[in-house]
This record gives C-alpha cells, structure tokens and sequence, in this order.
C-alpha cells in the first residue's frame, strides 16, 4: 500500500516578521513577504501531489477553509495568517482551472460574539483573500444549513453543516500550526470546528437532554472524538498548514508566536497533522483527534508509515510549550472550584482567564476596586458557601444542579455580593464572555471610585 505524502516546504526569511512577531507585534504585509509564501505553498503541493490538476479539475468550485476560530487580529497569532490566506488564494487562482475560489469560515464562541462578518475583517483574512483574488468571500453564519446523518458517528449521529461546505466541489483545509488547551494541539482535523452553527445558550441549539449541539455542543472530554466526527462527514481535498508564525502555550488564543517560517500540504489530513504534531515536539499518540482518526481508518498517524518529501521535519522541530488546562491558582483573590467538573468547564475556565491575563489588565488594581471573584462549576461536595460572602460569584456550566452538592452553590448563590451566571454544557462562549464580564465589573467599579 502506498504510504501518504505529506510535504514539508521552509520559506525564505520573511521581512514582515521583524515587526509581527514581538516586541513590536505589529502586522504589516510586505508583497515580497505574500510572493515567497505562495512559492512555498507551490512548491509544498507540486512535492505531494505533482500537478494541481490532479485535485481540481476544470470549471469545479474550490473551497478554501481557514482556520478563522476567533474574531481576533493578526496579532494575535490565534488566526491563521493573512499573508497565507492571500498567498493561498492566489495559487488557487492563478494556477489551477478553478471555475471559481471561495474563502469561507465561520468562527467559534457563540452567535454574540463570533459573527463571521466581523471575524473575517478583524483578523484581516477578508482583505487578504480579496487581494489573493477570491471569487467570494462566505460567512459561513449567513448562509443554510443542511441536515446530514453522520451513521459512523461516536459523539453524534446528525449534524447540521452550512450549505457551501458541501456544495464545494474541492474542500483546501487551512489550519493554523498551534497548541491548544483542550485538544493538546489544533490542526487540520480541528480546523473543521466552523462547518456547523454555533450557539449562545441564551439561542437555538440544545437539544432534548438540555445540551449543545453543532460547535459548541460536545466540547467537554469528547471534544477530540467530536472533531473526528466532524471530519467524517466530509474530508478534506487537500491540507495546507500555516505553519509561518506557530503558535505555543496557552493556545489555542492565548499562546505565544513562535517563528516556523513553514508549509506544509496532503491528502491525508490524519498523516498531514501526524507530521505537523512531530515538528512541534508531539507523538502523534499524544494528540486525541489524530490518534482516535487513524485508529477509525480516517487516514495515518504512523511516522513510518507516512512519505514526508521536503524538509527533513526533524531539522526543523522544536518543543512546543504545552497548554496548562489548571485555571487555579492565577491570581490572589481570584478563586476557582471545580471539584467535579469534566474538561469542559475547567479548561474553558481557564482559557476565559488566559484572555483576562492578555488583556493586560493590572490585578492589583483589579482587586483592590472590584474585590475577590469564585468561580464555581460543576459537583462541589468540599466547597463551603461562606467562601462567596460578599464576593462576586461566577456560576458556570450547567450540571451543578444535577450534583447532590447543588445546595452547596445554592447557598453561596445567597452569600454572594453579586452572581453572574454562565450556563451551558459545554460553555465555550466564556472564553470571550467571562473577560467581558470581568473588564465590565472593572470598568464599573472605576466609575464608582
Ligand atoms: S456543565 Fe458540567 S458536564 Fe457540562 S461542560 Fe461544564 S462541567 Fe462539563
């Protein structure tokens, strides 16, 4: 049996750099810096396929699907670079017989605050794909959705998925080389997080047991087995990773850049992230998606079973920094309990706090205005409601109320100075939302002094 392609193509230093990557963290696109990442892409898929005629043929419609998972800036580094997008778009249309190129995505964290119109202009992929010379630019949110039966299904067996995700007749999966939290890393079997709606708790989307569907919907422990669920209702033509400006740490948001300068492409999305995880320092056993996709036969994870063509990836792999999911113990006065919580609640705690920490705010003055915070989920058979008298009391996720201990938060619910409450099973929203909420309670008590 012949073993998947995956190919490995470093571009030259890239200009723009300099002033993207920190201290400076600004992002300018340089033409010169957009030419040599489209050679790299041209060259990374001419070494894992030959010709591009053997993945589009004449007049079809081409899909390009970034990884838009926030609505952020390129400086963030938690969006796949515009620079890529651009340069990607190009090639497509430059040098294939597409009849026409879409770019389209529709990001994550709920209806309120992951619109894809916003999205694709905040991160810069809207200009960027309209300068590569897209036909269409899709927000994915405004377009139907179609019902479809998902029989192999481990986390669901119906699934809803926006209409141009299907219509296409080549799909060009582009995800972002990161870490992250919950998934160990986030590649191109995650990238397909965006084909279906997401939900605020407050809207549509829950079903009959009280809990989420389609993005947003099994994001606790199952969260890489519904990503494999995801790629199973369509797999990708083809796989180009951004891996220019990488992302370590407490991604998939809140990391930190780190300079690759890479691209990589394939057919087989399971051997493409196999290949992209041992650059970034992981066994492909390591990563959940990967390994539960290849032992569902959805493609290879082994390296040895895999033909990587280019760059050798062990001369250009480097340890990633791992994502911590703990979000104990971050500041003094900002207390977390989450005794009987699945990953869901806990790592998304965490992740909302990442994004309170790069908001730069500074604590001190935070507590010293606002006073202390409890954040409670979950069963909480040790947590004594005295704790949240007169205290701000953040109550997330859904399932305390089906714990024994559900008097426990009842009461600390009564103590407290002022409740906010985060429903939802898995509450994704709050790794945007619960910042809100927090800079909201400073801004209010800056008012007050
Ligand atoms: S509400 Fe409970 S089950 Fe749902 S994600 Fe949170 S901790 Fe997990």
């Amino acid at each position: 049996m012949n073993k998947p392609k995956v190919s490995v193509v470093q571009t030259p230093s890239l200009k723009g750099n300099a002033e993207f990557l920190p201290p400076i963290k600004k992002y300018v696109r340089y033409a010169e810096d957009v030419d040599a990442i489209e050679a790299a892409v041209a060259k990374a898929v001419e070494l894992a396929v030959g010709s591009i005629d053997n993945i589009v043929k004449p007049g079809q419609t081409v899909l390009i699907k970034p990884n838009l998972a926030f609505s952020a800036p390129p400086e963030s580094y938690a969006v796949v670079d515009p620079r890529t997008v651009e340069a990607v778009t190009r090639y497509f249309k430059k040098n294939s017989k597409a009849g026409k190129v879409q770019v389209g995505d529709n990001p994550s964290l709920g209806m309120h605050v992951g619109r894809a119109s916003i999205a694709f202009k905040t991160s810069g992929m809207e200009e960027a794909a309209l300068l590569g010379g897209a036909d269409e630019v899709i927000y994915f949110d405004e377009q139907p959705t179609v019902d479809v039966d998902v029989p192999d299904g481990k986390t669901f067996k119906k699934y809803k998925v926006f209409k141009p995700f299907l219509d296409a007749d080549v799909v060009i999966n582009l995800p972002k080389m990161k870490v992250h939290l919950a998934k160990t890393v986030t590649l191109g079997l995650a990238n397909w997080q965006g084909i279906g709606p997401n939900y605020h708790p407050s809207e549509d989307g829950v079903d009959g047991k009280g809990l989420h569907m389609y993005q947003q919907g099994q994001h606790r422990n199952d969260i890489s087995a519904k990503v494999v669920d995801e790629y199973r209702i369509r797999k990708a033509d083809l796989t180009i990773v951004d891996a220019i400006i990488a992302m370590e740490g407490q991604g998939p948001h809140a990391g930190k850049p780190v300079e690759m300068n890479l691209i990589l492409a394939g057919t087989d999305t399971v051997a493409v992230d196999a290949v992209t995880g041992f650059i970034m320092g992981f066994d492909s056993e390591e990563i959940p998606a990967v390994r539960m996709a290849y032992t569902e036969g959805l493609g290879e994870r082994r390296m040895d079973h895999i033909e990587v063509v280019g760059v050798d990836p062990a001369s250009v792999q480097k340890h990633f920094l791992r994502a911590n999911t703990d979000p104990v113990g971050m500041y003094r006065g900002l207390d977390v309990f989450t005794q009987q919580t699945c990953p869901g609640c806990f790592a998304n705690i965490r992740g909302a706090l990442d994004s309170f920490v790069l908001s730069g705010i500074d604590f001190d003055d935070f507590r010293a205005k606002v006073g202390d915070c409890v954040f409670v989920s979950g069963g909480l058979p040790d947590f004594e409601p005295e704790f949240a008298r007169g205290k701000i009391l953040f109550v997330i996720g859904d399932c305390w109320e089906y714990f024994p201990t559900a008097d426990n938060i009842r009461q600390s619910i009564k103590l407290a100075r002022e409740v906010i409450y985060r429903p939802g099973c898995a509450p994704v929203y709050i790794f945007a939302q619960v910042n809100g909420d927090l800079q909201g309670l400073y801004k209010k008590a800056q008012e007050v002094v």
